[in-house]
């Protein structure tokens, strides 16, 4: 399939400047005050340059408008724009609720708009489908992939979104480096955010917990960022768990600390971030004491100064902690919450991951500088882990369906309330708002109300058989906060970047490869282990890492490539073919709707990055996270008997997102860029070059 409506790319005057605008006039720039002066301090200077040379009017007058302000007219001066992004919300659910009168304020919106089945991305992943948002660009535009890109020259995996190094320039000094310079992370995505392009015009813009925008570029536009953005830990969200219970659920394992209480006392290490400033690269911790009574189902948390006292079934509010990374010198600040789930017989307490403290960040969560300690001033402290919701512990049974919920809850109402705030304030510009909830809901809870799902049991339906329902109206009443805020000079946009599948059955794709052919391993003792441990790269032709991506094994990109480069597109032509023809050995289904080569379906010049193939699961079926994370499993597919039993990372004709608003949409068969062009043309902006839609009005 060709890329859509692909564009040549947009003239670039300069690594500051903003793509040309589709139907730029090419006449002299319009004259500007005071008022309309680039933000970019960059175009500022040159502007002041070039004037002080009395150059300016014979400047390229076309060069210089795609960079600078525009004349805006009235209208678009006072214009509202509210983007709501629901992640995951799916079409048929959605349809079905309304049907039965459940949803009253979507159902509003589709009286007015009608529902459209919105196209995702390939593949219909929340980072790579938000990017194809943000930019108005297929991943070949934006270059995130999926969730996770591989280095070819060590096939370990890389964080898609964000690169995060330690400090840069740091002073030898006994065991310690002392650093001289930040740490810093650097935001993958290429392309420019809609957001930049609206800022660049003087028109104001937030934009909170938006995926693939860790970390935040600073250009002027108040953001917060949202998936993508770590624990402390470098990780998307690792709990502790500690107990003197003798066992726990296998799948625990790696989060449980045995704790030995004696006399009702305890002590508990809380294990921080890997000091990058100590020769070996250590885990920091910090030691807490525990004060248990059993008899009253109280225990008592002694941490940095401070005591904290819980029921069994209490959470405990924000913890700030600090952890020393230079001793006098450094130290790095974060927050957890802290959940007391049992006194006796044994003693089990829940620290959920370690947010970066939005008082005093670690890293640039947000943009503007300073503004994710504004909003904690304002609000209180708040979650800034992008994946706040703790799938792991429900994974490993560490927290119960119940638990976990009302953990889920604690997120989404404290987004709720700093979103309430936001909306009141809502003068003028865009306001792009995004919640995380409904993801995660179906990605948990699917077993629940299917029963077809191997994971179904009649216990968790009769209790949680409703939770995804639940969301759903939740949503709907953060749809509802939206209208509330509208007037007439409103638009609201409702978009979620995928719809929601079942996940009955895993596919090992490394393991398929491997009996296959392609992916050569080292012996059959290895075939359980890594697969940059066991793979014989020098006889291996294609491999696959991600929930999506397939690479050939090119010589001279792979380190140990086997495959010349002018045969590339024919072996992954004759690899697709043969995926397409996957059956289950079970029931006989397609296990592929479809496999996309890339260089048919995305734009721009291939990167190291980009993959050779892109797998569209059908239905049912998900590449499993063994394989996804390089691991090769004993079965090529097998029953998905996980507590994660909805999915999307499938093929993006399965999962459309939904799309709604509080004007009429035009466009029959909208796509994630016809919204990104429509956000700009409310504005009266016309879109750059390189985005890939047209407005959906
Ligand atoms: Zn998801």
């Amino acid at each position: 399939m060709p890329a859509r409506r692909s564009r040549s790319a947009g003239v670039q005057h300069g690594p500051k400047c903003l793509p040309a605008l589709r139907g730029a006039r090419t006449g002299r720039s319009p004259a500007r005050s005071e008022g309309e002066r680039p933000r970019d301090p960059a175009k500022r200077e040159t502007l002041k340059r070039l004037g002080a040379l009395g150059l300016l009017a014979l400047v390229d007058a076309g060069a210089l408008a795609s960079c600078g302000p525009r004349v805006l007219s009235p209208r678009a001066r006072e214009r509202k724009v509210i983007v709501l992004g629901l992640d995951g919300l799916d079409p048929q659910i959605v349809d079905r609720m309304m049907a039965a009168g459940k949803l009253r304020h979507m159902q509003r919106l589709r009286g007015i708009s009608r529902l459209r089945n919105l196209t995702s991305s390939i593949p219909p992943q929340s980072p790579v489908a938000w990017a194809t948002f943000i930019t108005g660009r297929d991943p070949g535009g934006h270059r995130i992939y999926d969730f996770v890109h591989r280095d070819p020259q060590t096939y370990e995996l890389v964080n898609a979104v964000a690169r995060t190094s330690p400090p840069a320039v740091s002073l030898p000094f006994g065991q310690w480096r002392v650093p001289l310079s930040s740490s810093r992370a650097e935001l993958h995505r290429a392309g420019t955010a809609f957001w930049d392009i609206l800022a660049d015009r003087g028109i104001p813009c937030e934009v909170y917990r938006v995926p693939s925008n860790f970390p935040p570029r600073d250009t002027g536009v108040k953001q917060l960022a949202g998936l993508g953005t770590p624990d402390l830990r470098g990780t998307n969200g690792t709990c502790a768990y500690y107990t003197d219970a003798p066992t726990t659920a296998p799948a625990a394992t790696e989060y449980v600390h045995r704790i030995r209480v004696r006399n009702g006392r305890a002590k508990g290490r809380l294990i921080g971030p890997r000091n990058s400033l100590r020769s070996g690269i250590p885990d920091t911790w910090l030691d807490f004491d525990l004060s248990i009574d059993r008899d009253h189902a109280l225990a008592k948390i002694s941490i940095q100064g401070r005591d904290l006292l819980l029921r069994v079934g209490e959470w405990s509010d924000w913890v700030p902690v600090k952890f020393a990374m230079v001793p006098g010198l450094k130290t790095v600040s974060g927050i957890l919450r802290f959940y007391l789930k049992q006194a006796s017989p044994h003693f089990g307490l829940y620290a959920g991951p370690i947010n970066f403290d939005p008082m005093d960040p670690a890293l640039p969560i947000a943009a503007l500088p300073g503004f994710a300690r504004d909003m904690a001033e304002r609000f209180g402290r708040f979650h800034t882990l992008g994946f706040p919701q703790d799938t792991n512990a429900l994974d490993a049974e560490i927290l119960d369906e119940g638990e976990y919920l009302h953990q889920s809850g604690m997120i989404v109402d404290e987004a709720r309330r700093i979103y309430h705030s936001v909306l009141n304030q809502f003068q003028r510009g865009l306001l792009f708002y995004y919640f995380s909830t409904s993801d995660r809901t179906q990605h948990m809870f699917w077993r629940t109300m299917d029963p077809l799902h191997p994971a179904h049991d009649a216990r968790s339906a009769r209790d949680y058989g409703l939770a995804i329902e639940d969301c759903y109206q939740t949503c709907d009443g953060i749809v509802g906060d939206a209208l509330e805020a509208c007037d007439s000079d409103t638009t609201l946009v409702v978009l979620s970047d995928h719809g929601f599948a079942p996940l009955y059955r895993k596919f090992n794709l490394n393991t398929w490869l491997a009996a296959h052919g392609y992916l050569a391993l080292r012996s059959r003792a290895k075939t359980t282990g890594k697969l940059s441990e066991g793979a014989d790269w020098n006889n291996t032709t294609a491999y696959a890492l991600g929930l999506n991506s397939i690479y050939i094994n090119v010589r001279g990109r792979e380190a140990r490539g086997t495959v010349a480069e002018e045969d590339r597109q024919r072996v992954a032509q004759a690899l697709a073919r043969e995926l397409r023809k996957v059956r289950d050995p079970i029931g006989g289904e397609r296990v592929f709707e479809n496999v996309y080569l890339a260089d048919e379906v995305y734009s721009g010049a291939r990167g190291p990055e980009t993959p050779d193939l892109i797998a569209g699961y059908a239905r049912g079926y998900r590449c499993s996270s063994a394989s996804g994370l390089g691991k090769i499993a004993p079965q090529a597919i097998e029953d998905n008997e996980g507590k994660w039993s909805g999915d999307h990372c499938i093929d993006r004709t399965v999962v459309p997102g939904i799309l709604l608003a509080n004007k009429p949409i035009r466009a029959q068969r909208p796509a994630l860029p016809d919204v990104t062009v429509g956000v700009l043309d409310e504005f009266g902006l016309p879109a750059p070059d390189d985005m890939q839609g047209h407005s959906i009005w």
